[in-house]
């Protein structure tokens, strides 16, 4: 239905986080029927958001500044990082505004089942941000799937010889849950009752 171009825009909305072929067929419907109002202000936006949001080069956030905003800003607390699996995780707890410290953005967790291994994250860049001293304290913000304490316990070890407090989200935290899910309560409760990893 629609022609060859209407089958490309559903196939490719199909691909995206929560639209299946039906809702994607809706969503290609909606946008269809009112192309001045809707649809070339999506396209527009998604043509600029391509091409100004890049990866922070120091924490691994996407912003349209590099280094992003959260690293940029004077009033951040550099003493303390909190590591998550992906932007989602960082972007929720900032929407929460439970964090003041800065992020690292690990890239995922170790997974043998998923082919995920040490040289697919970024913890050697985590690492090297720590030399200087000037961060004392690493909150590991991974979800509580058996991957995520994995990876915790992988970058704990990692981790303690360079002398910094290690500690661990617990509490609230729903097993097998990502971070992006959670409501804001619920993430400000975790963040607080973190415990040494
Ligand atoms: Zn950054």
């Amino acid at each position: 239905m629609g022609g060859p171009e209407v089958e490309r825009l559903v196939a490719l909305l199909a691909k995206l986080p929560g639209l299946g072929p039906r809702s994607a067929r809706r969503a290609a419907l909606r946008l269809l029927q009112q192309p001045e109002a809707r649809m070339l202000p999506l396209a527009n936006a998604m043509a600029e958001a391509a091409r100004a949001v890049r990866s922070c080069r120091l924490c691994g956030n996407l912003d349209s500044t590099d280094p992003c905003a959260v690293c940029a800003d004077p009033h951040r607390d550099r003493a303390v990082v909190c590591v998550v699996e992906g932007v989602g995780d960082l972007w929720a707890l900032e929407r929460a505004g439970v964090h003041r410290g800065l992020y690292h953005v690990l890239g995922g967790t170790l997974s043998a089942l998923g082919g995920v291994g040490p040289e697919d994250l970024t913890a050697d860049l985590l690492l090297s941000r720590l030399r200087d001293g000037t961060v004392r304290e690493v909150i590991l913000a991974l979800g509580a799937t058996v991957d995520g304490a994995t990876t915790a316990h992988w970058l704990t070890d990692r981790l303690a010889p360079l002398g910094v407090a290690v500690s661990r989200v617990g509490q609230g935290v729903p097993i097998g849950g990502a971070l992006d899910v959670l409501d804001d309560g619920t993430l400000a409760a975790a963040l607080r009752a973190r415990r040494p990893a």
